[in-house]
């Protein structure tokens, strides 16, 4: 096909994942001609299956799709029972532990992704966005040294151009497309796992009324989730040290039972179990989950969100929100701009700023979570003892943090070291705070909450879920930036505060 004859959109998203239904919804509620390209037929298998309250109460309140989440009928959430750090017994988090999460959103979902992704996939389409499958993205079209479209292969294997003012990558880490926004893709030196998980049946469950919680186990070399699917069914994934590649592509189902067997709770928990070994979770997935982030998000024309753009260890499920939220921010920005609200450069800015915020916090987070193991002998630490530091492990940790996060990303406030100190501090205030959760025996997580690291990691949910409940009313955003803006009533645009 010749360019002059392209179809013109005002959005073409590639990927119709989370991240891609999310801000396809956002632009087509606005009133932006949005296409979605997908290259499978949903349902399509993913991993990523434990989902945290805003996405579920907020971004998705905001697109249109809750209820059709809720009514579902996905296991509920009320949040994370951990094997984690120096605490022999578990310890339990429960997201109501934050006022502005407790009652009605005090909880999430654990979701078969096949499901969970076709329903924001329909309500992209619902809501205007003309979505077509099987249909993969080859590479981006450029002119004047802009994006302006898209190359793709349809059903029937012809190869097609899309214009658009606007091309979002939202394909996944496997994304063939998000090279075009120029920079690179930086791989973390901390984060370097490899996951191995399967499926089972009439696996144990957590004493009521924490059932529906993932349960997170640390164990000598790495940690292992449980995640409650279905009444019956359950996904259990190990999260490993890179070094053990090799042996688990050996024979993945050999190493995840030998693994499984290294860590009692997982053991007891599965001891009346069995492997599903048919259909879509009959097979036994290897991942590798290094944790990387692109140096820019966006160009003229063109935006990566989701894995396409950045992605984090998995232990606090943070993927799919990252993927929703950094959509919700990057359709914002689109539709600020077509709407002659803010020129392009203040509102991707926005976009892009406030994106890499969020990956930073949860990233700071998720060292200061893992740093908490530090006393015990487990794998992590270790192994971590490459660093040959003379002190304690918390200080061999603090050098190894401080030394790779000093080349890792723009990350870093106030370079490694600061970083590193931060973490120390962070991890160490974490691990009280537990200590007050286990040592109540109430079933209360507030200590957690006291943690600023918890504060801080929560701050921007919050943000998301308030504009979702209650738009202009009883809504009190104040702005993150220096930019003083904030989001408009119905959450889809970028404004500035009155008065
Ligand atoms: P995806 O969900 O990958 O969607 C991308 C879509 O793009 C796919 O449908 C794909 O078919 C399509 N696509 C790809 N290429 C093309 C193309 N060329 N043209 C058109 N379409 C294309 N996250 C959580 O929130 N909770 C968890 O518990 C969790 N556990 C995880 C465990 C592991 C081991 C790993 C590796 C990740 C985990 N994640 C978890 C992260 C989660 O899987 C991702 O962050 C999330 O799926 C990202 O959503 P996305 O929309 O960016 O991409």
């Amino acid at each position: 096909m010749n360019a002059e004859n392209a179809e013109q959109f005002d959005v073409v998203v590639v990927g119709g994942g989370p991240g891609g239904a999310t801000i396809a919804a956002v632009t087509a509620l606005r009133g932006r001609r949005t296409l979605v390209l997908e290259s499978e037929a949903f349902p399509r298998y993913q991993i990523g299956e434990s989902l945290l309250p805003s996405t579920v109460h907020g971004v998705c309140r905001l697109i249109g799709a809750a209820d059709a989440v809720a009514d579902h009928g996905f296991v509920r959430k009320r949040g994370g029972t951990f094997k984690w750090g120096s605490n022999p017994d578990p310890w339990t988090f429960t997201f109501s532990v934050s006022p502005k999460m407790a009652g009605p959103t005090g909880y999430s979902y654990h979701v078969e992704r096949m499901e969970f992704d076709k329903i924001l996939l329909d309500n992209a389409s619902r809501v205007g966005a003309e979505v077509r499958q099987r249909c993969a993205a080859t590479r981006v079209h450029e002119e004047d040294g802009r994006v302006s479209g898209v190359w793709y292969q349809d059903a029937d294997g012809d190869e097609r151009l899309v214009r658009a003012r606007y091309v979002i990558d939202a394909s996944g880490h496997k994304s063939r497309i998000y090279r075009a926004v120029g920079g690179s893709r930086t791989y973390s030196g901390f984060f370097r796992n490899i996951a191995l998980f399967g499926y089972f049946r009439n696996g144990k469950r957590l004493q009521e009324p924490d059932s529906g919680n993932i349960f997170c186990v640390a164990f000598d070399r790495g940690w292992f989730w449980y995640i409650p699917l279905t009444a019956t069914m359950t996904s259990v994934g190990a999260v490993v040290d890179h070094e053990l590649a090799t042996e688990i592509q050996g024979d993945p189902e050999e190493m995840l039972y030998t693994l499984i067997g290294e860590c009692p709770h997982i053991a007891d928990f599965l001891s009346d179990a069995t492997r599903i070994t048919d259909g879509e979770y009959g097979r036994i997935r290897v991942r590798k989950d290094y944790s990387y982030c692109h140096s820019q998000f966006w160009r003229p024309g063109f935006a990566l969100v989701g894995d396409a753009a950045c992605f984090i260890d998995p232990v606090f499920s943070s993927g799919v929100h990252l993927a929703t939220h950094g959509a919700l921010l990057a359709g914002r920005s689109i539709n600020s701009v077509m709407e002659g609200i803010l020129g392009e450069e203040s509102a991707f800015q926005e976009f892009e700023t406030r994106y890499r915020h969020e990956y930073r916090v949860f990233y700071e987070y998720l060292m200061s979570f893992y740093a908490m193991n530090v006393d015990t002998e487990s794998y992590f630490w270790a192994a971590k003892q490459v660093t040959h530091s003379g002190g304690s492990e918390l200080e061999a940790f603090v050098d190894l943090v401080g030394g790779v996060s000093s080349g890792d990303f723009d990350l870093v406030e106030g370079g490694g070291e600061a970083m590193a100190q931060r973490v120390s501090t962070q991890s160490q205030g974490l691990a009280h705070a537990v200590q007050q959760v286990v040592g109540s025996g109430r079933d209360t997580a507030a200590p957690l909450l006291g943690a600023p690291v918890v504060h801080q990691a929560m701050q921007e949910s919050e943000k998301v879920l308030a504009r979702a409940l209650f738009g202009e009313k009883f809504n009190t955003e104040q702005p993150l930036l220096p930019s003083g803006l904030i989001s408009s009533p119905d959450g889809l645009l970028w404004i500035r505060p009155a008065g």
